[in-house]
């Protein structure tokens, strides 16, 4: 497949990829629904003006909105229609190309990303066995790392969405309550222990019923596509809040997102099989079909002014839940999804300690510093570092990737009397 746009090669936004997202320009302040091929946006308010869509069956409104939630809502099939066309307009023979070059495309270095939806709710899986017992061992006790339930169904809390931001938006180092030295009294302070999370999100498209559970053969149907995403942790607030009910505070003081939705359709060449599950699982979360994603990841720290090292790589096809089996589960009592609903996926760790996705596992809990480069080291984040993650898939010389996720701790914020 040619475009007549120029794609670099090693490009994320190949002509086999094209994720939507929302930007505005110095010139057009509104909100616009792109999509992104090799370093441009193609415009899809323009192509609707044109009339690319005229023999398609849907409520052509879905271009002027301002995210991405009614063209969602449309339905994987429609989007998989509408994906298509896209795909058509931007190939030699369409017939439109020097009025697309000229009037359709705009230059992502020219383009500032915003939120591609609007968050329903949100909720954190803990999908990766590694990370699951790297931190049990950590946390509670090294010799029952995995709670009794944890190989029995995909654990998760609820998180908060008001607090998930768009790549590239920076945040001040949070503060709360925190152990003191003698390991039983709280003290107030900013967090001594921030960390970040590797993690991928399903961004949900069709909404199910209350009172319905979504099966995993269904479940495929209710994706919109995914996203990078960064769950900023504070490891110090965690430890001391999470017990009886989970993190709060020390995880929705921020989270970052990757601005451009690379559909569950630009994935489908990727799927692979899931890792043996055992003990076996109840039977509606039992698995037929491939239904996980090799997706290449990676996390890289950049002190200021410095150079960024990357720090961890791994693999999102070796995460033990699928995403298939988390929403079965998040539905199987009854609870409905939303269109723009976020289900991250928990922390992405592979079996070794170069592939751990947060410096809680890196650095062994702050025992051993990780090295830099230039005779940098760091066990947790540090004022003004910045963190940037990055996820792509490759096979056959075709490459689909979600470009990256970047944001910088800030110091703490001064408050002005
Ligand atoms: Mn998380």
């Amino acid at each position: 497949m040619q475009s007549y746009i120029n794609i670099p090669p090693n490009s994320d936004f190949s002509i086999h990829n094209l994720p939507f997202g929302i930007y505005t320009t110095e010139n057009e302040l509104v909100k616009r629904i792109g999509v992104a091929v090799g370093e441009h946006i193609l415009d899809l308010q323009f192509c609707q003006n044109m009339d690319f869509f005229y023999d398609l069956d849907f409520d052509k409104k879905v271009f002027y909105a301002q995210n991405l939630n009614s063209l969602m809502a449309l339905g994987r099939a429609t989007n998989r229609i509408i994906r298509n066309r896209i795909q058509e307009i931007l190939l030699e023979d369409f017939g439109f190309e020097g009025l697309i070059q000229d009037y359709g495309l705009v230059k992502q270095s020219e383009a500032t990303m915003h939120l591609p939806i609007q968050i329903g709710d949100y909720t954190d899986f803990y999908s990766s066995i590694e990370h699951a017992t790297n931190v049990g061992k950590m946390f509670r006790d090294p010799d029952n790392a995995l709670l009794p339930n944890w190989r029995h169904l995909p654990v998760a809390y609820h998180g908060r969405a008001s607090s998930i931001h768009i790549s590239g938006t920076n945040f001040h180092r949070p503060k709360g309550q925190i152990l003191s030295e003698d390991n039983k009294t709280p003290i107030f302070s900013a967090t001594k222990a921030l960390d970040f999370e590797l993690e991928i999100a399903t961004i949900i498209g069709s909404s199910s019923k209350i009172g319905e559970s979504i099966s995993i053969s269904e479940s495929q149907d209710y994706i919109f596509g995914f996203v990078l995403f960064n769950d900023w942790s504070a490891r110090d607030i965690q430890r001391w809040e999470y017990q009886p009910l989970g993190p709060f505070l020390g995880k929705n003081f921020f989270s970052s997102i990757s601005p451009w939705v690379v559909t569950i359709d630009a994935l489908e060449p990727f799927r692979v099989e899931s890792p043996i599950q055992n003990p076996p699982v109840l039977d509606y979360l039992k698995l037929e079909g491939l239904r996980n994603f090799d997706i290449h990841l990676s996390v890289a720290i950049q002190p200021e002014n410095e150079e960024e090292t990357i720090v961890c790589r791994a693999n999102f096809k070796e995460m033990y839940w699928n995403v298939a089996q988390q929403i079965a589960h998040h539905t199987v009592n009854g609870c409905n999804l939303n269109t723009g609903d976020l289900l991250a996926s928990g922390t992405i760790s592979g079996s070794e300690s170069g592939t751990y996705g947060s410096l809680l596992e890196l650095s062994e809990n702050g025992k051993k510093p990780i090295q830099l480069a230039n005779n940098q080291t760091r066990t947790f984040l540090e004022d003004n570092d910045t963190v940037i993650m990055r996820g792509w898939a490759e096979k056959d010389e075709v490459r689909v990737g979600f470009g990256e996720v970047k944001g910088k701790v800030l110091g703490i914020r001064i408050e002005l009397v």
